[in-house]
C-alpha cells in the first residue's frame, strides 16, 4: 500500500517504520525541518551542549517492549532524574519527601513523625476532594501547598487550582522517606546522541520517503491509500467546531560559563516569579564535559492560533468540543489519528512509542483481515 504518516515525531517515526519493514510504500511529511517532533534535540552551536529544544525529555518506562525498540535505535546511557524548587527564599528537594518536609519546618522528623505531623495540619474535614486545591488540602495541608504546589500550578495552567479538578494531582503528592528519584519505572536512561538522532535511525529505511518542510492539507489524502495523522485533531478540520484548548510554553535562552544552578531542572514555586522553572540542558549528559552552558527559563501561557500546542488542557468545555471532534474523525474514513495531537492527550514518549506499535499492529490486521482500520486505535475520550 501507499501510506502517508503526517508527523515524523515517535508516533509517524515508529508507525512509518513498521509499514516500510512489513513491505509498504511510506511518505512522511513533516511542516518542521527536523524529525523527532516535540523531542527533538539539537547541539548548540557555540557551547557544543546538546539541548531538549521543546522542553526537557527523560525516557522512563516500564513496558520491556517499548526499552529493547529504543535501544534497537540509540544507546542509552544512565540518567536518574532528579528536580530541585526554589520557594519563600529557600531551595527544597522534590518531590515532596521527608527532607523537604523536615527542611521547610526545620525539623528532624522521622517517618512515622512526618506522617503524624501532616496528619494533624492535613484537613480531614475534606471527604471527597473536588478540586487540586482540595486535593491537595486534604493531603498535604495548607503550609505545603501553598509553597509547593499552588504557585507552580496556577502559573502551569493559568487558572486557581480551586478551578482544577482533583485528579490533576492523583496520588499523594508526599514521600516519608527520603528518595527524591522523579521517576519510579524500571527502565530510565537518556540517549547518547539525542532524540533526533534515534529517530533518524528509526526513519533509515528504504522503503520511507521523508519529507521535511511540507504541510499537509486534506487534499493530499486522497493520493494514498491510507493516513496516520499526528497533527492537531482540531487542525485536520480546519478548526470548523473551534480550536481546542491547549497551554504553550516560551523558552528564554540563556547561556553561561560553567554550572548555572548545579540541577536539570529547577522549579520555581513563588507566584511573583514569572517562570515556572529553569532547565540547564548539560545535566541531562553528565558524561559529556563541556565549559559553556545552556539553560532555559520556562514559561507557560494559553496557546494562541500561532503558537506550538504542548500541555492539552482537558477540561469540560474542551471535553464536549473534543467529543464533537471525534464524531467527525469517526466519519471520515482512510485516515488515522494519533500520538498526542492526534488524539489531544498528554502522552509520555514510552506510551506514544507504545500506542504507535499497537496502531501498526492494528492496521497490519485489518489490512491482512481486509478490515476498515478505525478513526483511532487509542480513543481519546
Ligand atoms: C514540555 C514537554 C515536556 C515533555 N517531557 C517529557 C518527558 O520528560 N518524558 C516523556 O516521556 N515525555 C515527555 N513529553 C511528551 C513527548 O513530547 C511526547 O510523548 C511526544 O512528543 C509525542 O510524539 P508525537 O509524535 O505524538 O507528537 P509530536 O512530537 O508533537 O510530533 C508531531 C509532529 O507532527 C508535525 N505536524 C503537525 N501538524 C502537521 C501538519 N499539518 N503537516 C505536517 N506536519 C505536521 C509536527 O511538526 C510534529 O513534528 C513532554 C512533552 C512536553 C510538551
Amino acid at each position: 500500500m501507499n501510506l502517508l504518516m503526517v508527523g515524523a515525531g515517535l508516533s509517524g517515526a515508529v508507525i512509518g517504520r513498521m509499514m516500510a519493514e512489513a513491505g509498504h510504500k511510506v511518505t512522511i511529511l513533516d511542516e518542521r525541518d527536523h524529525v523527532a517532533g516535540n523531542c527533538h534535540t539539537e547541539r548548540d552551536a557555540e557551547t557544543g551542549v546538546l539541548v531538549h529544544i521543546y522542553g526537557p525529555h527523560i525516557f522512563h518506562t516500564d513496558d520491556a517492549e517499548v526499552w529493547e525498540y529504543v535501544n534497537r535505535f540509540e544507546t542509552f546511557l544512565p540518567y536518574n532524574h532528579r528536580v530541585k524548587t526554589t520557594s519563600q527564599g529557600q531551595v527544597f528537594s522534590l518531590p515532596i519527601n521527608l527532607h523537604t518536609i523536615n527542611q521547610y519546618y526545620g525539623k528532624t522528623m522521622r517517618p512515622d513523625e512526618a506522617r503524624a505531623h501532616i496528619a494533624e495540619i492535613a484537613d480531614t474535614s475534606i471527604e471527597t476532594p473536588q478540586t487540586f486545591e482540595e486535593q491537595a488540602l486534604r493531603f498535604v495541608g495548607p503550609d505545603l501547598y501553598e509553597a509547593f504546589l499552588k504557585g507552580y500550578t496556577m502559573k502551569q495552567w493559568g487558572v486557581s487550582p480551586t478551578d482544577l479538578p482533583a485528579s490533576i494531582l492523583k496520588r499523594l503528592p508526599v514521600r516519608f522517606n527520603y528518595d527524591d528519584h522523579y521517576f519510579f519505572h524500571q527502565f530510565k536512561g537518556m540517549p547518547q546522541d539525542g532524540y533526533t538522532a534515534m529517530v533518524e535511525r528509526i526513519l533509515d529505511h528504504p522503503g520511507i520517503d521523508l519529507r521535511l518542510g511540507q504541510r499537509f492539507s486534506r487534499e493530499m489524502a486522497e493520493r494514498f491509500d491510507h493516513v496516520f495523522y499526528s497533527g492537531p485533531l482540531d487542525g485536520y478540520f480546519d478548526y470548523a467546531l473551534g480550536r481546542l484548548g491547549y497551554r504553550t510554553l516560551d523558552f528564554e535562552k540563556f547561556t553561561e560559563i560553567g554550572d548555572y544552578q548545579g540541577c536539570a531542572v529547577m522549579n520555581y514555586g513563588d507566584p511573583d516569579v514569572p517562570y515556572t522553572r529553569i532547565t540547564e540542558h548539560k545535566h541531562f549528559a553528565p558524561w559529556e564535559d563541556h565549559e559553556g552552558t545552556v539553560c532555559y527559563r520556562e514559561y507557560s501561557r494559553a496557546c494562541g492560533a500561532d503558537d506550538i500546542p504542548y500541555y492539552p488542557i482537558r477540561l469540560m468545555g474542551e471535553m464536549e468540543m473534543l467529543g464533537r471532534y471525534v464524531e467527525h474523525a469517526n466519519q471520515e474514513g482512510g485516515v488515522t489519528f494519533v500520538g498526542r495531537l492526534g488524539t489531544y492527550r498528554y502522552l509520555d514518549m514510552d506510551v506514544t512509542i507504545r500506542e504507535a506499535l499497537d496502531t501498526g499492529r492494528a492496521f497490519l490486521k485489518h489490512a491482512a483481515d481486509g478490515t476498515q482500520m478505525p478513526a483511532f486505535s487509542k480513543p481519546p475520550l
